[in-house]
């Protein structure tokens, strides 16, 4: 009951806001508060389709068109609405209901649903308002030809209490009259229109044949004519009009006058116009968007002879990290700076800058020389990309990898090939190290492993079982024992033998094949230290050796599904396993900023005895104070600070570093674990620095199970 209320409360909240935004720009007749109670039912249709067990984008047409018939016909109202659901539908009415990325997802969707629909329906507004102002006019004209005939004071009425712009002009085009409404259509001063000719509202953007049938009309050739017709006003600003002249006759039949009806189409014109911007433009950064960038560089690849392209596809190197521990608020900022930098790069006629979506760009040169320009263009955009970015008082420092396409626009190829060869390259790029531009290759793109492929070949991995897990031991550095290991997934490909984690997890993240695939490993790494458990119970050497444990990687998109508690408790329970022999590990990206809602899962684990660490420790911007807030037990230092005690003795600024982070991590009651461990000496420094447990290749690279067992026989004999 309660939870209902809340519900209705945040939902109500979502109304409040969205018609505090759109009120304003919304010429209706109802006050503010009657104008939310119309916007809430809207609201509840927005937030049902979000929360529906199978979405329908549907609902966002709907809605849309019922603003337009709310009166939101402002250009301004549906930017608003949408920025307003953009904002806060997710926030007050997603719930739990699934991961927050689904419903950011679904919002996005439902938000490209209303824009659609509301176009649709104020089109159709506008053709059955067309169509009335046809009626009106031929109304008007036998109403205008009895007033002349009749009784002029009629006419009078008929004309000035128009709401659309009567004019009428003599057959040599001289304005006799005008009423009220064309008045203020053209700014509002008489003298600015009566007395003026047909002739002198020519307009550069008239279409071809508008005085073709002026000509006609006067002559007595037509009755009338209907165009859309741009006027300048006294002022020097545009009026578009939808346009009606029809000829009146006199009794015996002789064209007369020429009557004038007109409409204000202006701002119908500006909502199209804009409507269509933003279709081929990046709401956050302003720039082209995918669809312009593919219309221009279509064009591009076939301007023909003597021209030619060239085009850098840049993505950035390790913008997650950034998005995941400083927030989307911090990571649009920084799109948004790198985009104002791009730009500043791709300045010249024939060159231009787009973003394909997340942290990609692509920038695009063109005409006879493109081919060496290319080349200079990637080094600007590194170049620009080399001052680190400030944000939040924080210097993030901004490393990109990019991957160049060039050749003739000789049409042989498509905007899509020449798109997968820039990505392909950028991949090289990036697996190169980052930080670098590569130029695309023929023969390396046949052989090259593309994301598509990848993506597309998951699922059904799962199910040939194409996947399976090395371990990789984990060994205490006071007695050098093994006291367990990390479970890590290995995808072994038919074509491209065996791809590391990196290749694939983003993927499958990605693609929320992830769920099912972790749980897969978690039931084959329990299982393993089942029987790991078994085979090791007594280990034959008199002292009774504390049970082996395993570690298992979670993903953020596992942490926010629902199933996680219920599904690992149940994977325990299967194979009788205690809780307390598995450790799950979570980035430290991933926690930092973690609202008690999504610690609440993890935080029911550390209850029943699962150890939580947090991996990769220190990669993150994370504020150690918060290290407290977490349920989490040990920390994985990251391999960074082993590499910088490669030599003996190490860095000492390092050293200082490790030996704060250890006793702050010892006084919160946390174990420390150290990854990347590859020499004697590194291990020796860190045993000395207080670490706990370590784990690396000076003892042992991840490897099949039987590995372990027998790195513990030989722990235990010798
Ligand atoms: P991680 O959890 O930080 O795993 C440690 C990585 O360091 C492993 O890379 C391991 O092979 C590597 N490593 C171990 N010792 C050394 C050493 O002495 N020197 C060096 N240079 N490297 C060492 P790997 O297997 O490529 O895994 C990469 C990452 O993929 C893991 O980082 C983990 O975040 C993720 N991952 C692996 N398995 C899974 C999984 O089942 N689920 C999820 N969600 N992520 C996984
Ligand atoms: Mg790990
Ligand atoms: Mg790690």
């Amino acid at each position: 009951m309660a939870e209902e209320d809340g519900y209705r409360d945040r939902l109500r909240r979502f109304a409040t806001i969205w018609s505090r935004a759109v009120f304003p720009v919304t010429s209706t007749p109802l006050t503010r508060p009657e104008f939310e109670e119309r916007l809430l039912p809207l609201a509840r249709r927005l937030s049902e389709a979000l929360r529906a067990r199978v979405f329908d984008a549907e609902e966002g047409r709907a809605v849309g068109a019922a603003l337009v018939d709310a009166h939101c016909t402002d250009p301004e109202a549906l930017s608003r609405t949408l920025d307003c659901v953009d904002a806060y539908l997710v926030l007050y009415c997603g719930g739990d209901v699934a991961p927050q990325e689904d419903l950011r997802a679904r919002s996005a969707r439902l938000q490209h649903a209303m824009a659609a629909g509301y176009a649709r329906a104020l089109r159709e507004r506008t053709l059955s308002e067309q169509e009335a102002i046809a009626q009106a006019a031929l109304q008007a004209q036998g109403v205008v030809a009895q007033a002349l005939h009749a009784s002029e004071a009629r006419f009078r009425a008929v004309f000035e209490g128009a709401a659309i712009g009567i004019g009428i002009a003599d057959l040599e085009g001289n304005i006799l009259q005008v009423n009220g409404a064309l008045v203020r259509m053209f700014g509002g001063s008489e003298q600015g229109v009566r007395g003026r000719r047909v002739m002198d509202w020519a307009h550069p953007e008239d279409a071809p044949q508008v005085w073709r049938l002026y000509e006609e009309l006067v002559r007595g050739e037509r009755d009338h004519y209907h165009v859309e017709k741009p006027f300048y006003r006294p002022d020097g600003t545009v009026l578009w009009t939808n346009l009606t002249v029809s000829l009146l006759r006199d009794a015996d039949g002789n064209p007369q006058y020429q009557l004038a009806l007109m409409e204000d189409t202006t701002e119908r014109r500006l909502l199209n116009l804009r409507l269509r911007y933003e279709a081929t433009h990046d709401a956050l950064t302003g720039l082209p968007n995918r669809t312009l960038f593919f219309e221009r560089l279509e064009k591009a690849l076939n301007a023909g002879e003597g021209q030619a392209f060239g085009l850098c596809y840049l993505d950035l190197d390790g913008f997650k990290t950034i998005n995941d521990s400083l927030g989307h608020a911090a990571g649009d900022r920084l799109l948004v700076e790198v985009a104002d930098r791009l730009q500043a790069c791709a300045t010249a006629p024939g060159e231009m800058v787009a973003r394909l979506g997340g942290d990609e760009f692509v920038a695009l040169t063109t005409g006879p020389r493109a081919r060496s320009e290319v080349d200079e263009l990637a080094a600007r955009i590194m170049n620009a990309l080399g001052t680190p970015v400030r944000i939040d008082g924080r210097e993030l420092t901004v490393r990109g990898s990019i991957g160049i396409v060039e050749g003739p626009a000789s049409g042989e190829r498509s905007a899509a090939e020449v798109l997968r060869s820039a990505d392909i390259t950028m991949y090289r790029a990036k697996s190169a190290g980052g930080n670098r531009f590569e130029v695309a290759d023929p023969e390396a793109d046949a052989r090259a492993i593309t994301r598509h492929g990848l993506t597309t070949a998951l699922p059904t991995a799962l199910e040939n079982g194409e996947f399976f897990i090395e371990y990789q031991p984990l060994v205490h550095l006071g007695d050098g024992s093994v006291r367990g290991a990390e479970a890590l997934v290995r995808w072994l490909h038919p074509q491209h033998g065996v791809l590391g984690p990196d290749r694939f997890i983003p993927l499958a993240e990605h693609t929320g094949l992830i769920v099912p695939l972790g749980r897969w490993v978690l039931e084959q790494s329990v299982r393993q230290a089942k029987e790991w458990r078994e085979r090791n119970g007594g280990n034959g050497a008199g002292r009774a050796a504390d049970p082996l444990r395993i570690n298992v990687n979670l993903s953020p998109c596992q942490l926010t599904h629902p199933g996680l508690v219920q599904d690992t408790v149940e994977i325990l329970e299967r194979a009788g396993v205690a809780p307390d022999a598995l450790c799950l590990e979570v980035t430290e990206s991933a926690l930092i900023g973690a609202d008690d809602d999504l610690l609440k899962p993890l935080r029911r684990l550390a209850e029943m005895g699962v150890d939580i660490a947090l991996d990769d420790f220190g990669t993150g911007y994370s504020n150690l104070a918060n290290l407290r807030r977490l349920p989490v037990s040990v920390l994985k230092l990251d391999r960074s600070f082993t590499q910088g005690m490669q030599q003996f003795p190490a860095d000492p600024v390092d050293l200082k570093i490790v030996e704060g982070i250890v006793s702050l991590a010892h006084s919160l009651k946390l174990t420390v674990t150290v990854e990347g461990v590859e020499t004697g000496a590194q291990a020796e420094q860190l045993r000395l620095l207080g670490c706990d447990t370590a784990q690396g290749w000076y003892y042992a690279r991840p490897g099949p199970p039987e590995r372990l067992h027998e790195l513990t026989l030989v722990d235990a004999t010798g």
